[in-house]
């Protein structure tokens, strides 16, 4: 089947300065975990993406010096000839899939605190580095010298960048974590030389940059310009007037302008708190300041939002990072004629995760993100089936569903069957919470990819039992049965229950069920710090309930720092009047009184309870997997071979971890055993330096 002719114009080719784009889809830079660690895995990561029709796939930020040194996150690097074999290996690899390859060079100035290098941070000030820890560091205001170096640092890695192959490089003023932005901003820079005060002056910077890089690369590479056009700061910070005069004044000296929202978690908002093309109000205009050719984003995974941002003369160029991990197809399935294939993007920023806890990316929707060099995965193909065996999946979860629907796709007869009326498991309650509802396309997804394969087939009201089981003659059975919430209060902190005489208990999977607590106030005791223990607050509380939130952290929803959500939630929280008591734990519960103790001195509060709703810990539900493995002997009469746990039922975590879970039982069915000694994937080890250092050579 074609493309739908109303998408044609998303494959018009683009001109941007002296290269051209085949269409309009635009992978903007996105940190991946990856960076200079992993070079390999980095290159076949951005090939898929080309493979999937993306025009343009770009780098993430790439270091130009050590002065401008990000660690402990892992970005690439290009600081040296040294490093321009790993860059050219990406580049090449995007090549190699007819796309043009763009590198996103930076120097994060003051947001750069330096800690792998040492080096003094530099900016426009004497102030402390913008940098997520409060790292104890603090950048010095940079004078000429330092501006002629960083220029020259520049031009030289521009110069790397086209030796390593790259069409297009970057100048990066955005997010505040492109140098140049704190020039251009009004609250860092107050200096009072020609690089401070007006408009003109605080460009002066940003200016530079691109007119060198442009006589060093410009006349083969096209010079992409990255802006923040609002940092959601009033009038205090960057706004969309003042940038608007920004672009105004820098109209045509780019070749392309490459438009964000700063900072980076305004940028890349979860669906909890923005839809689909939010950055709209904030980058409808820019085309009219230039003739250059603009890029923006949006979550865009619907086509014909995609049509309106071109045809209303918005963007020239669809920007994405998170629909091309979630998935780097999109453009070919648009183009295939294929949208309902489209595995859109759940606006979760498990992605972001990754690069926060500086590990490879991982996304929900599409678990072979990471993980197609080092695993040899892919996100549309997988290779067919090795025997003619008989595969069982119990439970239709995240884990179940990935594992039909990869194991389906492999070609084996399967038979997914599931316990309730409703495919999904968790999610089936989860993506009905308030501001989960897209969380639910990873359940539409799979059960519109499993609906069109003959070889699947889908039992629901079907709970089995493991007499069930050794009586149908599956080969394989997988145990997707998930897990349940514990309602005894044990979790991460407290590992024995907590002591409650008559007390009113309910657990997520309760109010999830339709159940509500008796007695306000409800009492929610979040030792799980990711978000349920705020959605949960935030359901009661919109049903009209008196919720108090207790959490021996200092913040709400605390790991929720690794998706940019976290203060998201606490404001949410606050503005709904939702009581947050930090620092504290349970130490027993009656029907009327709660209590507490404080999580550095142990001194004990007591305050009225209502209901008591525990958010700590889940257990899984393996009940079934250890009635097989226990009869283990009868298997010999059936064609039984194997009997594995996936998902939550081996091990409670994300629903990004059970989707991995499914796709991992659906890649190594039928693989060759491997040795206890053999690693479960590739990696790239350093290569060693040899030679003496001064002091080694002293007689
Ligand atoms: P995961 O996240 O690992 O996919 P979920 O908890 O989301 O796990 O889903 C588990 C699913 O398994 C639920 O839909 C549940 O109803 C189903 N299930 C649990 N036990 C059985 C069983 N014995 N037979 C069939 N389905 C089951
Ligand atoms: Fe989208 Fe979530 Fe995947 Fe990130 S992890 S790309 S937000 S589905």
């Amino acid at each position: 089947m074609g493309r739908d002719p109303r998408f044609d114009i998303l494959f018009d080719p683009v001109k941007i300065g002296p290269v051209t784009t085949k269409n309009r889809f635009y992978q903007v830079p996105h940190c991946n975990g990856m960076g200079y660690r992993d070079p390999t895995a980095h290159a076949t990561m951005r090939s898929i993406k080309a493979e999937g029709g993306w025009g343009v796939v770009c780098t993430e930020q790439v270091e130009i010096h050590p002065t401008g040194d990000i660690a402990p996150f892992i970005e690439l690097r290009n600081w040296s000839d040294e490093d321009v074999p790993a860059l050219a290996r990406i580049a090449d690899a995007i090549h190699s899939r007819d796309a043009l390859a763009g590198l996103q060079l930076a120097h994060n100035g003051m947001n750069a605190p330096n800690l792998y290098s040492r080096e003094i941070p530099f900016g426009p000030a004497d102030l402390p580095v913008f940098s997520i820890y409060n790292d104890p560091v603090q950048a010095r205001a940079m004078d000429k010298t330092d501006i002629r170096n960083l220029r020259h640092w520049h031009r030289s890695a521009a110069l790397r960048s086209k030796k390593a192959g790259y069409d297009l490089t970057y100048v990066y003023a955005g997010k505040l974590f492109g140098g140049a932005m704190f020039f251009l901003s009004r609250r860092y820079n107050q200096r009072t030389d020609e690089y401070g005060g007006s408009l003109e002056n605080r460009c002066r910077l940003l200016k530079e940059l691109i007119e060198d890089t442009k006589d060093a690369v410009g006349d083969t590479m096209a010079v992409a310009c990255r802006i923040s056009v609002d940092e959601l700061l009033g009038e205090e910070g960057l706004h969309a007037a003042e940038a608007q005069d920004i672009i105004g004044h820098l109209a045509e000296i780019p070749d392309l302008w490459d438009l964000t929202l700063s900072s980076w978690d305004n940028d890349s908002q979860t669906s909890r708190f923005a839809d689909e093309g939010y950055q709209e109000p904030f980058v409808t205009g820019i085309k009219k300041l230039t003739s250059k050719p603009v890029v923006g984003v949006g979550r865009f995974t619907s086509p014909d939002t995609m049509v309106r941002m071109v045809r209303q003369g918005i963007l020239d160029l669809i920007g994405a990072a998170r629909p091309s991990i979630a998935d780097p197809f999109l453009p070919k399935k648009i183009e295939e004629g294929r949208t309902e294939d489209i595995r859109e993007c759940i606006g979760c920023n498990i992605c972001v995760s990754g690069d926060h806890t500086t590990t490879p990316i991982r996304c929900t929707q599409n678990p072979s993100m990471g993980e197609e060099w080092r695993r040899g995965w892919h996100p549309e193909y997988i290779r067919p089936k090795e025997s003619d065996s008989k595969v069982l999946i119990v439970g239709a979860g995240p884990a179940g569903l990935e594992a039909a629907m990869m194991l389906g796709r492999r070609g084996y007869e399967v038979v997914l069957s599931e316990a309730t009326r409703n495919l999904g498991g968790r999610l089936v309650g989860e993506r009905a919470l308030p501001g989960l509802s897209a969380w639910g396309r990873v359940v539409d997804y799979r059960v519109g990819q499993l609906q069109s394969m003959p070889n699947v087939q889908i039992y629901r009201e079907s709970p089995l039992t493991s007499d069930d089981i050794l009586a149908f003659g599956f080969e394989h059975v997988a145990i997707a049965t998930g897990s349940r919430w514990r309602a005894d209060g044990v979790g991460r902190r407290l590992l024995r229950p907590i002591p409650l005489t008559d007390q009113d208990v309910l657990t997520p999977d309760d109010l999830m069920a339709g159940h509500r607590p008796k007695k306000d106030p409800v009492v929610i005791i979040d030792d799980d710090h990711y978000y349920m223990g705020g959605v949960l607050a935030e359901l009661l509380v919109r049903e009209g309930r008196k919720v108090v939130l207790v959490t021996p952290t200092a913040e709400v929803s605390s790991w929720m720092e690794m998706t940019m959500e976290q203060h998201r939630v606490q404001a949410r929280l606050l503005e709904l009047d939702v009581e947050i008591v930090p620092h504290r734990l349970p130490v027993q519960a009656t029907g009327d009184e709660l209590t507490l103790a404080c999580v550095y001195t142990g001194r004990t509060f007591t305050r009225p309870i209502g209901s008591l709703v525990l958010v700590t810990a889940r257990l899984p539900e393996k009940n079934l997997a250890e009635e097989l493995a226990a009869r283990r002997a009868e298997w010999g009469d059936t064609a039984l071979k194997s009997v594995t746990r996936i998902g939550d039922a081996l091990a409670p975590g994300t629903i990004a971890a059970a989707v991995w879970s499914g796709r991992r039982y659906a890649e190594e069915l039928d693989a060759p055993e491997r040795s206890l000694d053999e690693l479960p994937f590739l990696r790239e080890v350093a290569g060693l330096h040899s030679g003496a250092l001064p002091w080694q050579a002293r007689s």
